[in-house]
């Protein structure tokens, strides 16, 4: 195990929110590829004295993680519909500071299915840096030359390569942002933007839920809210032109499932949820965050 610092003061100087719930011997990949499930499984969460960043402290080792996310699959398709509306939204917002639509580069893009998006909404030619190979396997044939099975890193594009470089539910899930954020400022054109959307800690669902909550979860080396997100940005030298609560559209049934309820009533509710035309769509400002930042 490795302690972190805080990434934004870069000091250790932290108060622990909750201990670790497992024991750091028994850490194995088996655990590793079975977390799939909700076992709630985290790392001590610390929060740091002096700027307030929720991180995790100790984290295992870099080279252990990227190997646990180069093995790991995640199948998006019950979802993709949904998430291509919620991401799709947000990547139209972009247009209010860049109309440039030469290239786009996407950091975690597993199966690329919001490429496919961003090549529908005018977008030249995409980009997707992915370190888990069973995913991009899955990646659509003309998308598959243009996806990275790698972490993103300095030397992997041009400098000032993108108009955008969009990151969903991903930044909360890397032990080094700085880096990642340096290479995006690298990468991005002169007033690019950065579009990253995640979990937001200071939201009412993660209040409400404290130790409960599904982004207490040992995936996550760092948990930001609106302030901090703006914090790190800020301190790439980004212009911060919005950070908002953000929301996300999902069926009926899959906010049910998320939802802390008793076994039966929601097992009650899933079954009702099966009669034509109940399962609908609903938008929620469910506990994620937007950010737009400008080079
Ligand atoms: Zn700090």
């Amino acid at each position: 195990m490795v302690q972190q610092n805080c990434a934004l003061c870069e000091r250790s100087d932290f108060a622990v929110v909750y201990q670790e719930n497992f024991d750091v011997q028994l850490l194995d990949e088996k655990i590793f590829s079975a977390r799939r499930l909700p076992d709630r499984i985290h790392y001590r969460i610390v929060r740091c004295n002096r700027c307030g960043l929720i991180y995790s402290n100790p984290i295992l080792e870099v080279e252990k993680i990227n190997a646990w996310y180069r093995k790991s699959f995640v199948s998006y398709d019950a979802q993709v519909e949904n998430l291509v509306r919620t991401y799709g939204h947000y990547l139209q917002q972009v247009a209010r500071y860049h109309a440039e639509k030469e290239r786009l580069l996407e950091i975690g893009c597993g199966n690329g299915f919001f490429l496919d998006e961003a090549q529908r909404q005018g977008y030249a030619e995409v980009y997707g840096v992915e370190p888990g190979e069973k995913s991009v396997e899955k990646a659509p044939p003309e998308l598959r030359p243009h996806i990275l099975v790698d972490v993103i890193r300095p030397g992997l594009f041009p400098n000032e390569y993108f108009d955008v470089i969009c990151c969903f539910q991903t930044l909360d899930h890397l032990p080094d942002p700085n880096a990642v954020l340096a290479s995006c400022r690298g990468l991005l054109k002169k007033n690019g933007v950065a579009l990253f959307f995640n979990h937001n800690v200071g939201a009412w669902s993660a209040k409400l839920l404290g130790r409960a909550s599904p982004i207490i979860d040992i995936e996550h080396t760092y948990l930001y809210d609106k302030r901090t997100m703006r914090a790190l940005f800020e301190k790439h030298g980004f212009t911060v032109r919005e950070v908002n609560s953000a929301f996300n559209i999902h069926n009926l049934s899959y906010w049910v499932r998320l939802f802390p309820l008793p076994k039966k009533m929601k097992l009650f509710l899933l079954r009702l949820l099966q009669r034509p035309g109940l399962d609908v769509r609903l938008k929620m400002y469910a506990g994620n965050l937007v950010l737009f930042a400008q080079k």
